[in-house]
Formats: C-alpha cells, structure tokens, sequence
C-alpha cells in the first residue's frame, strides 16, 4: 500500500511549541491563563490565537529574534529526504501560524516544502491573524488536520496508509484518521484516554527508526 506523511510542526519537527512560546514569552506568561479552557475544547483555536495574538506588543525585530532561538530536529531533514526519493508525499500540518514555520524552514534549507497553517502578518507592533481556511465541520481547530486527511484520502484513486506525527491537543482530530500514529506528550496522554493506538517516540530518530522496521520507507 502507498503512504503518505503528514506531521505536526510546533514541538514536533521545532524542537519547542513556537507558538506557545512566542505568546508565553510576549504576554509575559498572560497567555497561560487562557490553556485550560482550550485544552479542555471550551475554547477554539481560532479564539485562543486571537487572544493570545492581542497580549502581543513587540516589533517584527524583536519577533524573529525570538522565534531565531529555536531550532527544529535534525532528523526531520532526514526523513524528507528519503520520502522524497521514495515518492512518499509528506505534508506539515500546522494549526500554528505561517509565519514562524516559513521562517525557519527557510533557515534550515527547506523553503521549498510544503505546509499549511494559519495565516499570520507581523503589523503593528503585534501579530494579525487571519483564518483562511474553512472547515468542514470541525467547529474546535483553527485548521482540521483530521478532515484535511480524510479529504486526502477522497482524493487519491489507490488506498493509502496515513503515518502521522504529533505532539498535542491539535492533533486530536488527526489522530483518529492516522494508520501510524506517533505521539507524545498531551497528544500520547489523550490517545491513552482515548484508547487510541499510538507509537510512542521522543524525536525523528525513533521515527525514523520504527518505519524503516516496518518497511514503510
Ligand atoms: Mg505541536
Ligand atoms: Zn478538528
């Protein structure tokens, strides 16, 4: 059966959450306040980014200078490359914002990939964000990586195996769609309450690990 890659960014492919650290940083930890009623799906994603993005007060100068202070796996590249030779579409999935992940992908070489997420400008002395992409039905994420996947599916003529990668509580809808699914952290703990089946792993290493076991690339 042919595969496809779909992968979290912050935390995941970013070696720290960008989004949550930038607002935490920003807000001067403000932004904390407003996690538990997200996490526990009292909140949207799209209200929390607006929220969280209206605590910021800082130039596009001191911004990228933050986000410069993080840095992604460097198995990731590893992985992509091999996909790449092998035909294997691999996709970030991100309901984090634009901004940050072309920032650094760039940096790493990577402009070229391909990704989605929020879309965001640095203006103001503030961060704008605007939500271009419009759900299906999902009314809790920003961008539903679930029905992102599922619409992948629909598209192709031939089955595929969907391998996932993730971290946290938007990657929830994903989870359920994935045949492969890696988690940690919130995302591991939700999919034990959840009894969804999951790989556990720390980094692209184990990931990259485990599908070579499996013959998947
Ligand atoms: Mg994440
Ligand atoms: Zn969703």
């Amino acid at each position: 059966m042919k595969t496809a890659i779909f992968s979290d960014f912050d935390g995941t492919i970013s070696l720290k959450d960008v989004g949550y650290s930038l607002f935490h940083y920003f807000s001067d930890g403000k932004n904390d306040a407003l996690l538990p009623d997200w996490k526990s799906g009292v909140m949207s994603t799209r209200d929390c980014l607006l929220a969280e993005a209206e605590m910021v007060h800082a130039t596009p100068e001191e911004i990228y200078a933050f986000i410069d202070t993080i840095g992604i796996d460097s198995d990731f590249p590893i992985l992509l490359k091999i996909a790449q030779e092998k035909s294997i579409p691999l996709k970030i999935l991100s309901d984090g914002l634009d901004v940050y992940i072309k920032y650094l992908l760039e940096k790493e070489g990577l402009g070229d990939l391909d990704f989605l997420a929020n879309k965001a400008e640095l203006v103001d002395n503030t961060i704008k964000i605007t939500f271009e992409h419009t759900n299906k039905e999902c009314k809790s994420c920003g961008i539903c990586k679930g029905e992102i996947i599922r619409e992948f599916r629909e598209n192709q003529d031939k089955p595929y195996q969907i391998v996932f990668i993730g971290d946290g509580y938007s990657d929830v809808c994903a989870a359920k769609e994935a045949d492969i699914l890696f988690a940690k952290k919130d995302l591991k703990e939700y999919c034990m309450k959840e009894d969804i089946s999951f790989i556990s792993y720390s980094n692209f290493n184990n990931v990259l690990t485990e599908l070579k076991q499996r013959n998947i690339i």
